[in-house]
């Protein structure tokens, strides 16, 4: 099925159905959300995308859902973000520049009442006269103070809301770059965050590594227990990974129940060991869920592989990705380190 963009909220919702049916797409909130982006028809790049995925017959498995939630899902919101704040900051700027033209007027008033009234003020004039004319100076004095200060009190206004707009710009590009589950970075702040550290090391020669986590048999926990519960997990992973890492690693989900850490200034041996202390983290403080009881404790499966300066980050993650499919393949739970497969960067 093509994308039919539909006209009212009522057949969105029933094509978005429809579609993650045919697709046989896992009904959770982010491939809900993706498919309704989609039906909206408001995203046209992502309806691009996804016409082509579908004629092409390429299928939706989760990575692909992933990729996509995090190729367009997340840059929509820092966009939505970024587009809200500006209406608004222009908001305030006509309304800033329509008080100072409204005081320009003023001025020009100004000026001219007192022109006149100087103009005004011969010798012919009588004595009441004058003091008429001054009443009308002092006045008309007194209404241009009365007006700046009004605009000076405004303009104040209009700083401070300056302020807070920044700061909830801040905070929208902030949450843009999480992942909405477990509050880490998501996938393209970790591509970004990746782009800048390989640079970094390519710069200082320091070692860079990076980790490939994926939570073992993670299906039989959303089979057995729920997706709820499987989502509650995905939280408590997240919380695991923080605590073992130093402030300056960078912990993201790189998507489903795979989460990536990079390592500044750790080579892939001290970068395993990293791995193998969250291994046994996880043993140690298995994660407990009251309306669980019984659960088996969640293992994960591990790859460290080290950055070699100049090496595609593509590469880097396949080695990476290939020391964790080792570890899957020697039976999971464990840690395992890529070799250096590439000799033109060994
Ligand atoms: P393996 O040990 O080989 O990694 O097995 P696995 O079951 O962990 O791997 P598989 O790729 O077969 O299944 C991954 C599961 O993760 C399937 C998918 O529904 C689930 N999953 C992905 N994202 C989420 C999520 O956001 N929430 C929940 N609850 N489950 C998710
Ligand atoms: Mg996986
Ligand atoms: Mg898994």
């Amino acid at each position: 099925m093509i994308c039919g963009r539909a006209n009212d909220l009522r057949n969105v919702a029933d094509a978005v159905l429809g579609s993650m049916r045919l697709h046989e797409i896992p009904a959770t909130p982010d491939n809900y959300a993706l498919w309704y982006e989609y039906h909206a028809g408001s995203n046209v790049n992502l309806c691009r995308t996804i016409d082509a995925i579908i004629s092409n017959r390429l299928g939706f498995d989760e990575k692909t859902l992933n990729d996509l939630h995090a190729s367009f899902f997340d840059l929509a919101r820092e966009k939505r973000a970024v587009r809200d704040t500006s209406k608004r900051v222009v908001g305030m700027l006509q309304e800033i520049v329509s008080l100072v033209s409204c005081v320009q007027e003023d001025t020009k008033e100004f000026g001219s009442a007192i022109c006149n009234l100087a103009s005004a003020a011969t010798f012919e004039r009588t004595i009441e006269e004058l003091r008429k004319l001054i009443e009308d100076l002092v006045s008309e004095s007194q209404r241009m103070a009365g007006r700046s200060e009004y605009v000076v009190v405004r303009m104040q206004e209009s700083a401070e809301k300056i302020k807070t707009l920044e700061q909830s710009l801040e905070d929208a590009l902030r949450e843009a770059a999480l992942d909405a589950l477990t509050g880490l970075a998501n996938r393209r702040s970790f591509d970004m965050s990746m782009r800048r550290l390989a640079g970094d090391a390519m710069n200082s020669g320091d070692e860079l590594s990076l980790l490939m986590i994926d939570i073992d048999h993670f299906k039989s926990v959303n089979d057995t227990w729920g997706h709820q519960v499987g989502d509650l997990v995905l939280r408590y992973m997240g919380i695991c990974l923080k605590q073992c890492v130093h402030g300056d690693d960078v912990v993201a989900r790189y998507g489903g129940e795979e989460f990536a850490i990079l390592l500044p200034r750790t080579d892939c041996s001290s970068a395993a060991i990293v791995g193998e202390n969250i291994r046994q983290f996880l043993l140690r403080e298995p994660c407990r869920i009251e309306a669980v009881a019984g659960m088996a404790p969640v293992t994960v499966s591990i790859g460290a592989a080290n950055y070699y300066p100049g090496e595609a980050l593509s590469d880097w993650i396949a080695r990476a990705d290939q020391a964790l499919y080792t570890a899957k393949q020697e039976g999971r739970d464990c840690v395992r380190s890529a070799s250096c497969v590439n000799s033109q960067f060994a």
